[in-house]
């Protein structure tokens, strides 16, 4: 084991600095560790460099590849998105993020939906607007219209986020982050079904069971049992403008952490302890020791802040939290998912589709028989690439619990000559009514990814990591009137 020399300098300094413990918040703290360095641990090395001031250290510990769940596989040279994927044009801390790195971004391309029920298309898109609009009307009545109304009154409340963190307001939970955006409705919804939200909202049942199922399915491979904020957010996927980062999402992570100037470490963390060290002026200084396994053996740092971005769930991160009291243990299981890729010729006929099919993007109902929740073709992620093989042969991504058989994929394909796997540990199991993990796991530890048991997404994960970098920051100088506020919405009218 070696206690790296930066610390013990760095050590030397504070303990001139700090006359004793009782004193030691009221001077900058001199080192972040941020476990993680996906989307949440990146935005987060970027948030807390904007928060402290470039004299801090902040090190990204990663144990795979910065992105986690934002990854690519490879198919015959080209690389397509396997896991998050599409960003709705209201995310702003990811738009700004892309702004400020000066990547290029493209939306996903057209697509004709199908929604599949086992045994025919009960919906299907066509190339006209008008048709469109009139098979919604003669299946759903107002109900489409309706939900567009609906997601975009949601939308209006979420966006208060953006405000309160411009105005430095942070929150020390996940519920009264919520609370905050929006109010009873936000925190009702986590503790009722999707189908019973919308139930009450008066959506009719064969809405439910078709549309919202299916996208509940495609987006979270789960049914309509999950959350009803969650739900909400599915929802707003069916919106138009959604973008995609041009050469893969994945770039935010790593254009996040260069911009950040964050140290990025390369190795497995595998617990967390607080020590006690007495420093020369005779006072003593509480720091988290980290212990990691890296490329050349086991090794450890000391922190004065520790920041969790990787969700704490068996089989995900393993980290021991040693001598914690109370205990901190794992949260929620997550879902398996499979992302089956396969270039090939789609079998028509198994989803009941004549002839001509210009099928791209089918969703599928709640049908036990069904072996997939999805199957859409899909683009490589620089625009650029072009396949060599006939264009009836799309490169598909199916979406499913259980790793797809041989026969079943020659159910879904004529043909097919490529195939890529990448399974996941992908999203919470929503299962209201949903207890938040805490944000504030210890005195100085925080955990960003409580905000998944809300809802899992991209910008969820930049909104957390922003709440806690001035989370942290407001504790740390005990600036308690930036935290917690009551009636923001009403407070920050009059404070423009
Ligand atoms: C298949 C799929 C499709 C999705 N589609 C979308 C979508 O279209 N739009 C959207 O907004 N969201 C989507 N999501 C959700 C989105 O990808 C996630 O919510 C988001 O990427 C989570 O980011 P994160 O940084 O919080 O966690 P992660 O990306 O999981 O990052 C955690 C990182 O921590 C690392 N780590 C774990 N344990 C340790 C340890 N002990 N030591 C060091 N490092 C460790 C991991 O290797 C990982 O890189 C999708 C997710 C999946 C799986």
């Amino acid at each position: 084991m070696q206690v790296s020399v930066g610390f013990l300098a760095v050590a030397c300094v504070l303990s001139a600095l700090r006359a004793g413990e009782a004193d030691e918040l009221q001077y900058p703290p001199s080192r972040i560790a941020v476990v993680g360095a996906g989307i949440g641990g990146s935005s987060a090395a970027y948030f807390l460099r904007q928060k402290y001031g470039k004299h801090i250290q902040i090190d990204v510990f990663e144990k795979g590849e910065v992105g986690g769940r934002l990854a690519t596989v490879d198919m015959e040279g080209h690389q397509y998105e396997a896991g998050g994927s599409i960003v709705h044009p209201l995310n702003l801390h990811m738009k700004t993020f892309v702004k400020e790195l000066g990547l290029p971004v493209k939306s996903p391309g057209d697509s004709r939906l199908g929604i599949y029920n086992g045994e025919e298309l009960v919906f299907h898109e066509s190339d006209w607007f008008l048709i469109n609009l009139l098979k919604m009307l003669w299946n759903y009545g107002f109900n489409f219209l309706r939900m567009y109304m609906w997601v975009e009154d949601m939308l209006d409340k979420f966006m208060r986020i953006y405000r309160y963190q411009t105005f430095d307001y942070s929150f020390s939970s996940t519920e009264s982050l919520l609370h905050a955006m929006g109010g009873n409705d936000f925190s009702t919804k986590l503790n009722v079904t999707i189908e019973e939200t919308m139930h009450k909202a008066g959506f009719s049942q064969k809405f439910v069971d078709d549309i919202v199922s299916a996208t509940m399915r495609v987006n979270y491979c789960q049914g309509v049992d999950i959350n009803g904020f969650v739900g909400a957010v599915s929802l707003s996927c069916l919106d138009s403008g959604l973008w995609a980062v041009e050469g893969g999402n994945k770039l935010v992570c790593s254009g996040l952490i260069y911009a950040s100037k964050a140290q990025l470490i390369q190795g497995t963390v595998t617990s967390v302890q607080e020590k006690v060290r007495p420093m020369k002026s005779g006072g003593t200084v509480k720091l988290y020791e980290l212990s990691y396994e890296s490329s050349t053996g086991p090794q450890m740092e000391m922190y004065d802040i520790v920041i969790i971005a990787t969700p704490l769930s068996k089989g995900v991160s393993d980290i021991k939290f040693v001598d914690f009291n109370p205990p901190i243990q794992n949260f929620k299981n997550y879902q398996q998912v499979v992302a089956t890729f396969v270039h090939g010729q789609i079998n028509a006929s198994f989803f009941g589709c004549a002839q001509p099919c210009d099928l791209s993007d089918v969703l599928t109902t709640n049908n036990r028989k069904l072996f997939f929740n999805s199957i859409g073709a899909v683009s490589p992620v620089k625009s650029e690439a072009k396949s060599s093989k006939p264009v009836n042969h799309k490169v598909w991504k199916i979406f499913s619990v259980e790793p797809l058989a041989k026969d079943q994929l020659n159910l879904l394909f004529e043909s097919y000559h490529a195939v890529s796997v990448k399974n996941w540990l992908a999203y919470p199991q929503y299962n209201p009514p949903e207890k938040m993990p805490p944000i504030i796991l210890h005195d100085r530890i925080y955990y960003l990814n409580s905000i998944e048991l809300a809802a899992s997404a991209m910008e969820m994960s930049a909104i957390s990591a922003k709440n806690i970098a001035l989370l942290s920051h407001h504790r740390w100088y005990r600036k308690t009137d930036r935290i917690d506020q009551e009636d923001l919405t009403e407070r920050l009218k009059s404070e423009l």
